[in-house]
């Protein structure tokens, strides 16, 4: 009796894209056998190694009354092994997971390929968009354009889309030409004092749109931007109409988009994606750190139907994989924090502190002589720290002001996230709020007290 995993994929090409998995348990009732009338027993036949994931491969030997044999794996799934070690026990959290966040196909993402964190997140978007285009006849698309003053993540692939001079600038040499970067969509910063938003939004889409025609439009991947930049730039919420002219460019030119929603994402903002205030949908999304909410490392890949039935239809299998791939305890403890986010409304809560913290942060920063700038969305808002509030002049990043307002803040019992370089990767200085959503209006007026405290008296160590 010959017996293939192939058959039990029909529909689900790769099982690390969740929603349907392969099982030997699948093959056997797809060839006609009932579950009592066999067994599975499975041998290693190489033995696993975590550290050092390679191609290693299990047989399964079925028996069946007096007869056993051997199902083995199609060479396609190399991966797949460990994934079995787990699927067939355990695959309902990342099942359950996959289902609470593609099952409705919010925007036309209709998969879930979980990760570990951001960084791996996006890993997998970068390759996901090149595979793509190789498998829809288009392998000359290999560039893809993300914006300065991003963050992507740490790896190498991640770093080279993101645009801070800092991060990237001891790895300089290994990071991939194929990446280049326009302005952001920063207003404080890059928009002209006489230009309204209209024409600041036409100046930044005439860029990309040079851009694309800078490399060739035919060899553009991708797109990849944060919705609402996070740590390198303080919560940059975008102009009205940008990622509008963003997503109609990307369409125009056949090249995918990809959000990267890791700090911005899941509800941080008030809607459980960012991009559903922009009236927008991306083709591959990057969620992590609302996922998992910290209780265990998670992330996902987001993908839209149309890029998988591709690949689906082409050579099967998305080339790419992890260790910890779809891990039932990362994906238990996401769906139990989403649980907890969509039984106790949690996301009102954001709309209703956020509104609340902005009051708050314009009531105490609004007249303050070296706060240049206060934005945001939901509970995720940033303050800027100016030497001059009319000249727009970052203070000597000598004086590293934002290790002095965190190290302050701490003192008075507030955690926050101070960051540098916000005005071009290396001059400027902010400080990053992302209070929890299970927050109460009484934390939210503590919180921009200490911080106040915490600014001042940092202004003060440096003679302001
Ligand atoms: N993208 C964004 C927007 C992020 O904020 C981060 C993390 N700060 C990452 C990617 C990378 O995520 P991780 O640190 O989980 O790898």
């Amino acid at each position: 009796m010959a017996i293939t995993l192939q058959s039990t994929i029909e529909g689900g090409f790769s099982a690390e894209f969740m929603r349907r998995l392969p099982k030997v348990e699948q093959a056997m009732i797809a060839n006609g056998l009932e579950p009592a009338d066999f067994v599975i027993s499975k041998d290693r036949a190489t033995p696993p190694s975590v550290p050092f994931i390679g191609p290693f491969f299990y047989d399964y030997t079925v028996f069946v009354g007096d007869e056993n044999f051997t199902v083995t794996e199609p060479n396609d799934m190399v991966f797949l092994d460990y994934f079995y070690q787990r699927c067939i026990a355990e695959e309902e959290p990342a099942e359950a997971l996959a289902d609470q966040l593609v099952g409705k196909e919010p925007g036309g993402l209709a998969y879930a390929y979980l990760v570990s964190g951001g960084s791996e997140a996006i890993e997998a978007s970068i390759k996901l968009a090149r595979q793509y285009f190789i498998e829809s006849g288009e392998p000359q698309r290999q560039r893809f354009i993300a914006r300065r003053q991003s963050y992507h993540g740490n790896t190498l692939g991640a770093l080279a889309a993101g645009g801070n001079a800092w991060r990237r600038e001891s790895y300089a040499p290994l990071l991939s030409a194929a990446f280049s970067h326009v302005a952001p969509a920063f207003a404080y910063h890059e928009k002209r004092d006489d230009e309204s938003e209209v024409d600041f939004v036409t100046r930044l889409a005439a860029e990309l749109e040079a851009e694309f025609q800078r490399l060739g439009p035919d060899t553009v991947a991708a797109f990849i931007a944060e919705p609402v930049v996070g740590a390198t730039a303080g919560c940059v919420p975008p102009p009205e109409g940008y990622f509008g002219a963003v997503r109609d460019i990307c369409n125009r030119h056949g090249a995918l988009l990809i959000l990267d929603e890791v700090m911005c994402g899941m509800g941080r903002t008030g809607t459980l994606h960012a991009w559903e205030q922009e009236g927008i949908a991306p083709d591959i999304q990057a969620i992590a750190k609302g996922l998992g909410g910290g209780y265990q490392p998670i992330g996902a890949m987001l993908a839209s139907g149309r890029i998988i039935d591709t690949i689906r239809q082409g050579s099967g299998a998305f080339q790419h994989g992890h260790t910890y791939l779809a891990h039932p305890l990362a994906c238990a403890a996401a769906l139990e924090v989403q649980r907890i986010i969509d039984e106790d409304k949690l996301l009102d809560r954001v709309r209703v502190l956020g509104s609340q913290l902005e009051r708050r942060l314009t009531e105490r920063f609004g007249n303050h002589r070296h706060i240049g700038d206060i934005r945001g969305r939901g509970l995720f808002w940033a303050i800027e720290l100016v030497a001059d509030r009319t000249s727009r002049a970052p203070f000597d990043p000598g004086l590293k002001l934002n290790q002095r307002i965190k190290a302050a803040a701490l003192e008075n019992g507030l955690a926050c996230y101070p960051g540098g370089g916000t005005v071009d990767g290396r001059s400027g200085d902010h400080v990053l709020l992302a209070p929890p959503y299970i927050a109460t209006p009484d934390d939210i007026d503590m919180i921009v007290d200490r911080l106040g405290s915490a600014v001042d008296s940092a202004l003060k160590s440096v003679g302001h």
